[in-house]
């Protein structure tokens, strides 16, 4: 397949998966401008790309130099420290030694001097040219059988127990003293030098670190320092070249084999196993890496104090979790160069031209600026497509030798590079945007990815970073906390969720989880989620249905025709939408979820509408007292639909076209504006603290009156009494509240008398009134009616008239 048709083959299969991800979405009622995405493909988002690296390369960001880059030799790509994943692996793990070329002047008498070295990639050897040590650790020189060794003295032990061998101790030095040092390659005929590294640890092997610059970051950054040579003899396959003589044409396995059996013949071999450890492994394809020096373009993280300005930005932006600060900052500063050169052949062509003549590669602001309008109107399989002229200004010539003859390269960029370009080709060219974006939002594995790669270059470019805001979140764990996966048969998709229960229960689970940390899903998690939407939804039915006759426009009361609990009631409901907005603003949904459930559970369910159900039921329909129930349960409904908007969406949109549509004429509870409904004035502190003391004693004496139930006393609480005894000072407290607590204690009569603590349950006196099934002693009053209580009557009149 050529490189047109595979690329046209990529585009298809990123196109398939543009519509599927966006059609979940629109299942799972996400809004968003659904028939504009931006799509890196697009010949205008290829365009600003480019224009981007126009940028760097015009402010000297850009350079290209022989690295040791993380290489996958199945990919045969360089991969950024964002596509590098830790994974356990089996490798070799060999001790060996390196011999000295002369006494070494510490101790001359000691002719046959060998440095003890620990290394689990032995194909790495054929490219060694010096070994490393601490300069402030202790090292030994120590006798080994019949060899004298040296090695870092902390180490002993550990290595005594691994060689199960005893180490005599003869002299005692620090690392520094080493320094210069000249060894014997073990097996090839070149010489290796002793150099220093403060990267050189006592935990694992002999403190003796084997230096092969052209396959170790570490190791290549002593190259300046000791003028070190770069050997790198692996090709993009993974297969050693000839440069490499008698190992060329094997693969690092094979390599390493043989390089085991020559240290082995030559004695130098002290032990070969095998070990498990921790190891980079490609993200794409699995397999493990290795690194390998090649020529890439990279992207110089302290050019013009480029680190600092990124480090500025993220103590301004804001991180959610907090703990993303100092993640974010850690990682930057730290951070290496980013190599933004992938050998690939899907995604944007650096446009990167090399000199026929002196073999030069340049990258050059004009060639770039004219390659970018190209992609901007045929997009950029143009560059595989088109000559390299169309893409060369005017006269151009080789600025090293003034040939004219130039072939295009075929390095593509990092495809995180396009990602990261976003700011640009997204935020600052979309009216409808503003930059910086208020959020950017991502899994928690994305500060080394797309947080990173799009603050580097705004920072660059226009010196901000393009979020005012970051939000990460955890991932997703099956019940008992444990990775997702196929062999352990846990894996719940969100399409079985939405298939089976609908997108509404994976809204809430979503929302009510905390994503601070990793989220956990299972059957039973899913089963609690359906109880807590039952009861929202429930909630929701109960308050339409007792509002089918109220219409705010005529049925409006001012606050003070309002019964006392009722304006409790609303002034509670008021505090809980404020909690609720602030839990919001601060991206607190497992809070909003909570205070939710709470609210319908036990204030709505369990209280107030469960002694509204008298007045609401029995009283006449017009009366004040059951217009002030209606006004405050209008309140509720609305209030309620609006804090569960945002998270069970298709239920608070129903809701509102059933009922609230009537008399807002908006056509969407998302065109409403959280704001409508805080009214101030509804708070009222001071009833709130006296509705506190009666719901404490509401608690009480339902248990009193629960046990005169079991003792069958009582059947329903209706059929009881309760006699209230205080002292003093709260009688004066409840003196005038005795038709008030019968409503909230769903009692047929409550009497308040002065006298020492007391509260009394008893039977009520009296018949039951057939309709509010209150015992009372009127009960009869009129002779048509003998089932009927006074108040009923009075209420039956009123329905009449
Ligand atoms: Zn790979
Ligand atoms: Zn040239
Ligand atoms: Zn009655």
């Amino acid at each position: 397949m050529d490189i047109i048709d595979f690329r046209k083959k990529a585009a298809q299969f990123a196109l398939k998966f543009v519509e599927l991800q966006k059609k979940d979405f629109i299942r799972l009622g996400c809004f968003s401008d659904w028939s504009h995405p931006y799509l890196t493909l697009d010949k205008e988002y290829e365009y600003w790309v480019i224009k981007l690296l126009e940028e760097l390369v015009k402010r000297g960001y850009l350079y290209r130099k022989m690295k040791p880059v993380n290489w996958c030799y199945k990919c045969e790509t360089a991969l950024a420290e964002a596509e590098v994943e830790y994974q356990e692996k089996e490798s070799h793990s060999i001790y060996l030694l390196f011999k000295v070329k002369q006494p070494i002047p510490l101790f001359p008498s000691y002719k046959e001097v060998y440095f003890l070295v620990w290394t689990t990639t032995p194909w790495t050897l054929i490219s060694n040219v010096g070994v490393a040590v601490h300069p402030r650790f202790s090292y030994v020189l120590a006798k080994l059988e019949d060899k004298f060794v040296i090695l870092a003295k902390d180490l002993i032990p550990s290595l005594e127990e691994t060689l199960k061998v005893s180490l005599k101790v003869l002299k005692e030095f620090e690392g520094k003293e080493l320094e210069y040092v000249k060894l014997e390659h073990p097996f090839l005929d070149r010489e290796s030098l002793v150099v220093l590294g403060g990267f050189v640890s006592r935990e694992e092997g002999s403190g003796c670190v084997h230096i092969a610059p052209g396959h170790g970051e570490e190791d290549f950054s002593l190259v300046e320092t000791y003028n070190l040579r770069i050997i790198m003899p692996v090709n993009e396959k993974g297969i050693f070249t000839e440069e490499a003589e008698e190992f060329a044409g094997k693969n690092i396995e094979e390599a390493s084999l043989e390089v085991i059996e020559k240290l082995r013949e030559k004695k130098y071999l002290l032990l070969h196993h095998k070990i498990v450890h921790s190891y980079p492994h490609c993200w794409r394809c699995k397999n493990p890496i290795i690194f390998r020096a090649t020529s890439q373009w990279f992207l110089k993280i302290d050019h013009s104090n480029l680190r600092q300005g990124v480090l500025k930005e993220i103590e301004r932006v804001k991180w959610i979790p907090s703990s993303g600060l100092e993640r974010m900052k850690a990682m930057v500063e730290i951070r290496p160069d980013w190599c933004l050169s992938r050998q690939r052949l899907w995604g944007v062509p650096i446009p990167a031209i090399k000199c026929q003549n002196c073999r030069e590669v340049i990258l050059d602001e004009k060639v770039i600026e004219l390659t970018s309008q190209v992609f901007r109107d045929k997009g950029s399989d143009s560059w595989f497509t088109l000559e390299v002229e169309n893409f060369l200004p005017p006269n151009f010539s080789c600025p090293k030798c003034k040939s004219k003859e130039f072939v295009k390269e075929e390095d593509i960029l990092d495809v995180w590079f396009e990602s990261g370009a976003s700011f640009l080709a997204v935020l600052k060219t979309n009216p409808d945007l503003s930059f910086p974006a208020d959020m950017y939002l991502e899994g928690s594995d994305q500060h080394r990815g797309w947080f990173q790669v799009s603050l580097i270059p705004s920072q660059a470019i226009v010196e901000s970073a393009p979020f005012k805001s970051v939000l990460t979140h955890g991932f997703v764990v099956d019940g008992e906390g444990r990775k997702m996966s196929k062999s352990l048969g846990n894996v719940i998709s969100p399409q079985e969720i939405i298939n089976r229960y609908g997108a509404e229960i994976l809204r809430l689970w979503v929302a009510s989880s905390d994503y601070s940390e990793d989220v956990r899903i299972s059957s039973k998690i899913l089963n609690q989620l359906i109880d807590f939407y039952r009861k929202v939804r429930n909630t929701i039915r109960f308050l339409l249905g007792n509002l089918y006759d109220f219409y705010p426009s005529r049925d409006k009361l001012s606050l003070s025709q309002l019964e006392e609990v009722d304006r409790f009631m609303l002034s509670f409901t008021s505090s809980v939408f404020e909690e609720v907005l602030a839990y919001y603003e601060s991206f607190a949904f497992y809070k909003v979820c909570q205070k939710v459930y709470n609210f319908c559970n036990i204030s709505l369910s369990s209280f107030y509408l469960d002694i509204l159900k008298d007045r609401l039921y029995t009283y006449s329909p017009n009366s004040r007292e059951r217009k002030s129930a209606q006004n405050v349960l209008y309140y509720i409904l609305r209030v309620l639909i609006k804090m569960v908007a945002p998270i069970l969406s298709f239920t608070a949109e129903e809701a509102h076209q059933v009922f609230l549509n009537q008399e807002n004429r908006q056509i969407s509870i998302y065109l409403h504006n959280f704001n409508e409904d805080i009214f101030p004035h509804y708070r009222d502190k001071e009833l709130e603290k006296k509705w506190t003391k009666i719901l404490s004693l509401r608690d009480t004496v339902l248990k009193k009156i629960e046990k005169q139930r079991e003792s069958q006393i009582i059947g329903s609480s209706l059929e009881a009494e309760v006699i209230l005894s205080f002292p003093e000072k709260q009688y004066s407290f409840y003196k005038d509240l005795d038709n008030t607590l019968r409503e909230v204690f769903i009692v047929s009569k409550v009497e308040i008398v002065k006298g020492e603590e007391k509260i009394e349950v008893r039977r009520a006196k009296g018949k039951k009134c057939l309709r509010c099934w209150n015992y009372r002693e009127d009960v009869g009053i009129d002779d048509s009616y003998p089932d009927i209580c006074g108040k009923c009557l009075n209420a039956l009149k009123e329905e009449r008239l």
